[in-house]
């Protein structure tokens, strides 16, 4: 990634991190602040049935509008809290309110909530989602938890314990970004799964990518051997929806459906339904 200066220089940072030291500490303290103040709210992205054609499920992400930076996206952020060991406090917040605007919703609506491999280096995690849940009154059996493959390579003995905890009480665990990490399938597999998300990267070139095609049947095959539903994550356009319906993939969510909304912008999401509009007219033009 050349600057454009004309110079070489080493870089020491991953790209998350490649920005002035100075910046970088200032968010921190901005994070630490908008934690006590608890400012970052999460907003929810539906994911859809692709054979019942309905919204089955929402996502929360975090988004943080801050007064001086404006607004600072998960991907810069979270990988902070990560290293600042502020995750735990954050997590917590965002799952209490996760669990608070999700008790409004229709009962047959499945919360999905992400959890940094981090927070699962706790073996007190389990016990503390537990917790949130029964103070806020929110049923087990209607959360999902999104791990990413990097919680399954180091110290998954304490992993494996918390995810037993949790999947025993009724919550289910789903694989994000699955495809982009570093585990082996025999690594994964020795977790018990619920579900699949196939990562964005590969949806995204299903239109223009042979190998992109391949690698999702073949996912998708994984998913279907192992009893795991599959989920494709960043479903933009019809094309890419046809492909998915077309290899049996049974959940899609992405921006063709819908972005990410506040709390309060869910039930007229529900009332137009997109997802029920999205494949019907996809299944409309493949019939004409
Ligand atoms: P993720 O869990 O894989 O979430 C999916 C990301 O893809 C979200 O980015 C979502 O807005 C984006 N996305 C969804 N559909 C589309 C689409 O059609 N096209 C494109 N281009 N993007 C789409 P977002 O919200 O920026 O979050 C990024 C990542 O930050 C998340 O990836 C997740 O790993 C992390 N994150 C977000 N909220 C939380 C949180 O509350 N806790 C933790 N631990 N991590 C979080
Ligand atoms: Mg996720
Ligand atoms: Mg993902
Ligand atoms: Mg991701």
């Amino acid at each position: 990634r050349a600057q454009g200066d004309g110079r070489s220089c080493v870089r020491f940072f991953e790209p998350e991190m490649d920005m002035h030291v100075e910046r970088r500490i200032e968010i921190e303290r901005e994070l630490r602040s908008a934690i006590t103040a608890d400012i970052i709210e999460p907003h929810y992205q539906p994911f859809v049935s692709l054979k019942s054609n309905c919204i089955i499920g929402f996502e929360a992400l975090a988004r943080w509008e801050n007064r001086t930076f404006g607004h600072i996206p998960p991907d810069l952020f979270i990988p902070i809290a990560e290293e600042t060991g502020l995750i735990n406090a954050l997590g917590n917040q965002l799952l209490r309110r996760a669990c608070f605007d999700a008790n409004t919703w229709p009962e047959m609506f499945t919360l999905a909530f992400n959890i940094s491999p981090i927070q699962l280096r706790d073996p007190a995690l389990g016990q503390r989602i537990l917790s949130i849940l029964g103070q806020t009154g929110f049923s087990p059996s209607r959360l999902e938890i999104e791990i990413t493959e990097s919680a399954f390579v180091e110290k998954t003995g304490v992993a494996k314990t918390v995810m037993d905890e949790l999947r025993q009480a009724g919550v289910r665990i789903a694989l994000d970004d699955f495809g982009t990490g570093y585990a082996t399938l025999s690594q994964l597999l020795s977790f018990r799964l619920d579900k699949i998300k196939i990562d964005r990267s590969f949806v995204s070139h299903l239109d223009d990518s042979t190998d992109s095609q391949v690698i999702v049947r073949a996912i998708l095959g994984i998913a279907n051997g192992f009893g795991l539903t599959a989920t494709a994550e960043g479903v933009e356009d019809a094309g890419q929806l046809a492909y998915l319906v077309a290899n049996g993939c049974a959940e899609g969510q992405g921006s063709l459906f819908s972005d990410a909304v506040p709390a309060a912008g869910i039930p007229a999401l529900l009332s137009r339904e997109p997802g029920r509009t999205a494949v019907e007219e996809m299944r409309q033009d493949v019939k004409s």
